[in-house]
Parts: C-alpha cells; structure tokens; sequence
C-alpha cells in the first residue's frame, strides 16, 4: 500500500467524486523544502519560525531572518508558504530572550502575547518577512489568537512593516488553537484571509489537557467529538464569510483524523514530509460525500473512541 502511496505521490488528492484537497508539508527550514517536494507536498502550509530562534544561541537579526525567509521562498518555486510569526512560550523556551518563568506558560505570555510585549522580536521579524515577500508568494500566519484585537494589533502592526519596506500586500492569516478563537470566528472570519487550525493546542486547550502531561496527552485526542465540534464550528464560520480553512495540527496526518477534517470541509491539510504520500492516497480512495457523512456521525459521538470505532 505504501508503494502505491508513494508512485502516485505527485498526484493531487482528488476524492473519487471530484473534490481535491491541498496537502502542504510543515516544514521549519529551507533545507527541508527538497524532502517535502519529492514527497508530493503541494506547497509548505506551516513554517515554524521559532526553530530560527530555537536552533540559534542568539536572536536571528532581521537579516538573517530575511535570508531564511527567501531562501523558503525560493525553494518552494511559487508554490504556497504559509510563514507563522514566532511562537515561543508555552513548551517552547529560548533561553537567550531573558523571558520571565511563568506558573502556567500555556497559559501566559507565549505566541502572539509575547510577540505584542516584545516589538524588538515581531517588528524586525515582521520586516524579514515583508521583505522575503518581494522574491515570490507567502502568507502571513499569527499564533495564539485569542481575542479579535489580537488580530488587529497584529494586522496593523504588520500593514505598517509593509508599507515601510515596501512590500506587496499578502493574506494575513490566523492559528484557530484557542477555544476563544472559536467561539469568536465568525467575527475573525470576517477580517481574517484565512484560519489554519493548530489542533495540537486546541486539543490541549478544549480538553484541559497539558499536551505535554506524561499521563493525560495520550487521552488528548484530536478526534474528541468535543474537539470535532469546535472545527466544525470554525469551517462553518469560514466558510459564511468565504475564507478557506486549512489544519495544520498532528491530526492531519493521521489517516483517520484526514478523512474526518476532510468531511467536516477543511480545504487543506498541513503534514509531517513523511506523512504525505499516504495522506493523499487515502484521500484519493474516498468519496467526499462519503467524508461528509462520516464526518456528521463522528460530530455526533460522544467519544473519541467512538470516533475512532467509525472508521
Ligand atoms: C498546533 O498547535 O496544532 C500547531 C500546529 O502549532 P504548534 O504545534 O507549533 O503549537
Ligand atoms: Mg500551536
């Protein structure tokens, strides 16, 4: 099965009813770009930007940043990157920054926050961006959104890199990983180009769960119904307002939670490299109608075992 996944990796993921999914690769670096496309990625649909500042003893300069960011660009050859402004806080600690330590870091200053109390980070890394901007197409994500003004500081901090370098105007686009976020994405939707949804977090934030915790992140499955509900809830929002959605948490490369995302109308999915043959493969032996209503009886469970029973 394998072997077939992988001859006809280049293949689009089109249902056998017509439907074709995008299916992008999270890549963190332009050296992974190669990998992805040999293994059929349509494209990068979450670029980590925090593994610059992780894998680094310093804080990259706006130049070198840029560097990274072109070199995305240019690697991808026109096909589509979605670059993520820095998330760090919560699980992902930079020593070098001097960030304070917090009792409960998922729930503090990390993503988005920290990127507001620190314009010395997201100015210089919101210019690298715009200016990378200017040597082929890229898509501007932001992380830990949780209220509509988070969307609009962002946004207007960043229309005043853009004018300031220069630079073209590209889609502003928003992480659905906070539960707030949710309940909040018809008014999101109406001013944001697009959502991915990061269901790693928002598995951790619906269920309570720490994604991390030793015993509760195996039971923090991204097929609880309650989990389902609120995606189906984000795509109906998006969809209202004719912005597409896409997911770029673990479940999308799962084979069971990309069928059910698939179902419940997302237009694309974001993967591990490896994971992507398969997940186009199995996509391309289901009808979407079929995905539909399986996605509707998986709304329905009350389990996330049950949801897994289904299929
Ligand atoms: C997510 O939360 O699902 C996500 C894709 O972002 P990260 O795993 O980097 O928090
Ligand atoms: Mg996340």
């Amino acid at each position: 099965e394998l072997e077939v996944a992988r001859a006809a990796r280049h293949q689009p993921a089109t249902t056998t009813d017509g439907v074709s999914i995008e299916v992008a690769a999270n890549v963190n670096r332009a050296s992974d770009v190669p990998a992805a496309l040999e293994n059929g990625a349509e494209g990068v649909g979450l670029m980590r930007t925090e593994f610059l500042f992780l894998e680094s003893d310093h804080a990259p300069s706006e130049e070198e940043q840029y560097q990274a960011y072109r070199q995305m660009v240019e690697a991808l050859q026109g096909k589509p990157l979605i670059v993520r402004t820095l998330d760090i806080g919560g699980d992902k600690e930079v020593g070098y920054l001097g960030l304070e330590r917090e009792d409960n870091s998922f729930l503090g200053m990390r993503g988005i926050r920290l990127c507001f109390q620190r314009p010395d980070l997201f100015l210089p890394q919101l210019r690298a961006i715009y200016r990378a901007a200017r040597h082929g197409p890229l898509k501007i994500m932001f992380p830990m959104v949780s209220t509509l003004e988070d969307f609009q500081k962002a946004r207007d901090l960043a229309e005043g890199v853009r004018v300031e370098v220069g630079a073209p105007k590209v889609e502003l686009g928003i992480m659905i990983e906070v539960p707030s976020a949710v309940m909040l994405a018809e008014e999101l939707a109406r001013e944001v180009d697009f959502f991915s949804i990061g269901t790693n977090d928002l598995t951790q934030y619906t269920l309570a769960m720490d994604r991390l915790h030793p015993e509760l992140a195996h039971q923090a499955d991204g097929l609880h119904p309650a989990v389902l509900r609120m995606i189906d809830h984000t795509v109906q929002a998006a969809r209202k307002h004719g912005r597409w959605v896409g997911v770029c948490g673990g479940i999308a490369g799962d084979v069971e939670g990309a069928l059910i995302l698939t179902g419940l109308g997302v237009s694309e999915l974001s993967v591990a490299t490896p994971a992507v043959p398969t997940i186009k493969a199995t996509l391309r032996e289901k009808s979407h109608q079929d995905l539909v209503q399986l996605a509707q009886k998986a709304l329905r469970c009350q389990t996330a075992r049950e949801v897994r029973g289904l299929l």
